[in-house]
């Protein structure tokens, strides 16, 4: 659709924009969602379209979890880093790499109650893509998994 064409860049306070999203979240869910680090960071981003991406990573560490979910905000002179952790059963290793696939979902069973069709991790790289921030996951097994969306440099309007 035209929709996906276009782009509407706009400063945005990023440290403002993951608050209001966790707030929404720990609205709808009743759960807690820590968040650390400080703000405002200013970006040329997206708004909703990083809006979006949030929410479709906190509902995954919430629907995979079970315990709070803290996110972490971190800048450097590289760019910032958006880090979203949960504590839930973490992603298999041979199930890592196909996580970007439409409708791929890990261990049909245990995720049947949570429902879902496959579509959100798909979703978020075509956004990542989009908006050029990075998108890297790391899991542990029986330990949890950690989302990093980094914003690089050249979009922050940074005190470095
Ligand atoms: P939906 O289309 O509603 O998002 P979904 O959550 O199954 O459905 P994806 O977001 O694409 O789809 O995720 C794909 C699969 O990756 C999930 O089914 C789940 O097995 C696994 N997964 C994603 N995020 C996590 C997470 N934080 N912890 C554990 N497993 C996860």
């Amino acid at each position: 659709s035209n929709e996906q064409l276009v782009r509407s860049i706009e400063v945005v306070d990023v440290f403002e924009l993951v608050e209001t999203t966790l707030q929404s979240m720990h609205t709808a869910y009743n759960r807690k969602f820590l968040l650390t680090g400080e703000g405002p960071i200013y970006a040329n981003t997206d708004l909703e379209q990083l809006r979006q991406l949030l929410f479709i990573l906190l509902d995954n560490a919430r629907k995979y979890s079970e315990k709070e979910i803290k996110t972490t905000l971190l800048e450097n002179e590289l760019g910032t880093k958006i880090s979203i952790m949960d504590y839930g059963n973490g992603i298999p290793k041979k199930d890592l790499e196909h996580i970007y696939n439409r409708f791929y979902r890990v261990d049909e069973d245990r995720n049947r109650k949570t429902g879902g069709t496959g579509l959100g991790m798909a979703i978020a790289k075509d956004i990542a893509t989009r908006i050029s921030v990075e998108l890297t996951i790391e899991s542990v097994v029986g330990f949890g998994t950690t989302v990093h969306i980094f914003i690089p440099k050249d979009q922050i309007l940074s005190n470095f």
